[in-house]
C-alpha cells in the first residue's frame, strides 16, 4: 500500500512565514510612506504621473499620487486604504497620515530586532494612540463660525505649497464665503458647493458664483441669451410626446389620418407649453428630452431653455433657487417655481455654460475654477477641496491645532512623560511612537532644505520648556509661535491620521503568514522581495 502525501495547500500557493512576513510587510509600508514623503509640506515637490495611456497628472497630494499608481502588494495596498479613509473623513492630511504609518511600522521593526513581542508593541501602541487623543483634546483651541479670520487661515494653511498658491489669499475667502453660506446651523454638507471648471483666463479669474453653473447650452439660437429676473421651472420628465421607453406602431393609411395624428401631438405639446407659460417661469431646466416644436414654442414666448441637465445640477439649482423640481406638469404652479437676478448663457473660449446666478440665500453655490490649462486646474481643484475640507472640519468640531509640527512635538514630549509612567517593555513602544510623531516636523524641515537634526532640538527644547505652539514656520524657516504665524490646522486631520496610522500599523504587526494563492489574474503575493529578505 503507498503511502499518500498530506496536502493541505494547493502547490502554487505561496507562503511567508514569521519574520519573514513581518519584514516584507514592513518594508512595504514604508516603500509607501517613502513615495509620498518628499510631497509633505508647504516647500514639498510634486510629483507626474503618468497613466498607461499617457495622461499625465501634476500633483503634491498624497491620496492622488497613492490611487493612481498600480500598487498591488498587500500590505502596500493597506497603506493606501489609509490615504483613502483620510480623504473622505477630512479631506486633507493624506500624506501625513500615511508617514505616520509608515514611521509606526519602521520603528516597530527596531523593537522587534530586540527581540520585543509584537503583541507587546502593539498594545504600547495602542496605550500610545489612546493617550494622544486624550492630549489632542486638551491642547485643541475652540474656534466658532464667527472666527472668520481663523477659517481663512486654516483654509491657506491647507492650501499654502500647493498650485493654489499664488491666489491662495482669495481662494480662502471663497472657501470661507462658500462654506458660511451653505451652514445650515451646524449641518454643513460639501455637495452643496459645487465645484465647476473652465480653461482659459488665469487662476485669479476664479470666482464664487452665489448660484449654480452648468455645462449646457440653451436649446435654441433663438431664444434669449439673457434671463433677467428668472423664474425657473425644474421638471424632471421629457417634454415629449414619443416615451422612448415604450416602443408603439401606429398604422397610419390615408394622408387625413396621418395630417390628424400630427396635429393631435401637436395640440399636446402646445398644452405642455401652455402649462409651463401659465406657471410664470421664463427658465425651463429639463432633466430629460424637450421636443423641437415645444422648443420653437418656448424661443416664440421668450423662455430660456435647457434639455438633459444632469440630475444632481438639478438638485444643486433646487437648493440654490428655491426651485422645486416636479414630475407632472399639472403640478407646476408658481409656487414651485425658483428665482434668480440673472440666467445667462456664457462662452468661455470653446465650452458654453449656463449661469443660474445672484439667487437670494442659495443653498447650494459654486466656485468656478478658471485656469490655463487643464493639469493647473485639476491641481488647484484638489487644493481647493483641502481647503473646503479642513474649514468644514474645523467648524463641524469647532477645534483646531497649531501646524508646522507644533502639535506633534508637543504630543511626543508628553507621550514620552506617559511612557515614563508604565512598568514593562510597553514603554519602549510609547517611546517608538512618539518618535513616530516626530518625523512630521523633520519632513517638513528636510523638505525645506532645512537641517531636520537642528530644528527638531530646537523644537524640543521650546516645548520643553513650556511654548507648545513653538512649530516650523516655513514662511520665514523659523521655530516660532505658528498660531501667530497663522499656520493653523483643524483637529481632525490630527486624530484621524494617528488614528488609522495605529490600526494599521498594529494590524500589519499582527501578521505572521502571508497565504497568497497565485490565481492567474490577482497576483496578490508580495512581489520584489527586498534583497536579502529572509537570510536572518
Ligand atoms: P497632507 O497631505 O498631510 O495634508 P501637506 O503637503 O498638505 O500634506 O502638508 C501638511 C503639513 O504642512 C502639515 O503638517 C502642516 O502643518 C504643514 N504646513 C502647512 N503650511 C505650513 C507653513 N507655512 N509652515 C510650516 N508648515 C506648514
Ligand atoms: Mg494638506
Amino acid at each position: 500500500m503507498t503511502e499518500k502525501p498530506m496536502v493541505l495547500m494547493p502547490e502554487d500557493v505561496q507562503r511567508l512565514l514569521g519574520k519573514d512576513a513581518q519584514r516584507n510587510n514592513i518594508w512595504a509600508a514604508k516603500m509607501v510612506s517613502d513615495i509620498v514623503k518628499t510631497t509633505l509640506g508647504p516647500k514639498g515637490m510634486d510629483k507626474m504621473l503618468v497613466s498607461p495611456t499617457g495622461d499625465i497628472i501634476v500633483t503634491n497630494d498624497g491620496v492622488t499620487i497613492l490611487n493612481e499608481m498600480s500598487i498591488e502588494h498587500p500590505a502596500a495596498k493597506m497603506m493606501v486604504e489609509i490615504a483613502k479613509t483620510q480623504e473622505t473623513e477630512v479631506g486633507d492630511g493624506t500624506t501625513t497620515a500615511v508617514m505616520l504609518a509608515g514611521k509606526l511600522l519602521e520603528n516597530a521593526e527596531r523593537l522587534l530586532d530586540k527581540k520585543i513581542h509584537p503583541t507587546v508593541i502593539t498594545k504600547g501602541y495602542r496605550l500610545a494612540a489612546e493617550k494622544s487623543q486624550e492630549i489632542l483634546s486638551e491642547i485643541a483651541l475652540k474656534i466658532t463660525p464667527k472666527d472668520e479670520d481663523v477659517l481663512k487661515q486654516i483654509a491657506m494653511t491647507a492650501m499654502t505649497g500647493k498650485g493654489a498658491e499664488d491666489a491662495k489669499e482669495k481662494f480662502a475667502d471663497i472657501i470661507v464665503k462658500a462654506v458660511k453660506q451653505i451652514n445650515d446651523d451646524g449641518k454643513i454638507d460639501l455637495n452643496d458647493i459645487k465645484i465647476e471648471k473652465s480653461k482659459g483666463d488665469g487662476i485669479d479669474d476664479t470666482e464664487l458664483i452665489a448660484g449654480i453653473v452648468f455645462d449646457k447650452e440653451k436649446l435654441s439660437h433663438d431664444m434669449p441669451s439673457q434671463v433677467r429676473n428668472a423664474r425657473i421651472a425644474l421638471i424632471d420628465f421629457p417634454l415629449e410626446i414619443k416615451n422612448p421607453e415604450i416602443d408603439t406602431k401606429i398604422s397610419i393609411s390615408t394622408p387625413e389620418q396621418l395630417h390628424g395624428f400630427l396635429m393631435q401631438e401637436e395640440k399636446e405639446i402646445k398644452n405642455m407649453v401652455e402649462k409651463v407659460k401659465l406657471s410664470g417661469a421664463n427658465v425651463i431646466f429639463c432633466q430629460k428630452g424637450i421636443d423641437d416644436f415645444a422648443q420653437y414654442l418656448f424661443s416664440k414666448s421668450r423662455i430660456y431653455a435647457c434639455r438633459r441637465v444632469a440630475r444632481s445640477d438639478m438638485e444643486k439649482i433646487s437648493k440654490a433657487t428655491g426651485a422645486k423640481i416636479v414630475s407632472n406638469l399639472n403640478e407646476l404652479t408658481g409656487m414651485e417655481l425658483g428665482s434668480a437676478e440673472i440666467v445667462e448663457e456664457i462662452k468661455h473660449g470653446e465650452e458654453i455654460f449656463t449661469y443660474v446666478r445672484g439667487c437670494s440665500n442659495p443653498k447650494a453655490l459654486t466656485i468656478l475654477i478658471k485656469g490655463g490649462t487643464g493639469h493647473v486646474i485639476d491641481e488647484i481643484e484638489r487644493a481647493i477641496k483641502d481647503g473646503l475640507g479642513d474649514v468644514i472640519c474645523s467648524l463641524k468640531s469647532g477645534l483646531v491645532v497649531p501646524g508646522g509640527g507644533a502639535v506633534e512635538i508637543e504630543l511626543a514630549r508628553r507621550l514620552r512623560e506617559f511612557g515614563h509612567s508604565l512598568s514593562g517593555r510597553e514603554q519602549l513602544a510609547v517611546e517608538e511612537f512618539a518618535s513616530a510623531l516626530e518625523f512630521i516636523p523633520t519632513t517638513l524641515a528636510e523638505n525645506a532644505g532645512l537641517d531636520p537634526i537642528e530644528i527638531l532640538t530646537e523644537l524640543k527644547s521650546k516645548h520643553d520648556s513650556g511654548e507648545r505652539n513653538a512649530g516650523i514656520n516655513l514662511f520665514n524657516n523659523k521655530v516660532e509661535n505658528v498660531l501667530q504665524a497663522k499656520i493653523i490646522e483643524p483637529l481632525k486631520i490630527k486624530t484621524q491620521a494617528i488614528n488609522s496610522a495605529t490600526d494599521v500599523s498594529i494590524m500589519i504587526l499582527r501578521i505572521d503568514d502571508v497565504i497568497a494563492s497565485s490565481g492567474k489574474s490577482s497576483p496578490s503575493m508580495p512581489r520584489g522581495m527586498p534583497p536579502g529578505m529572509g537570510e536572518y
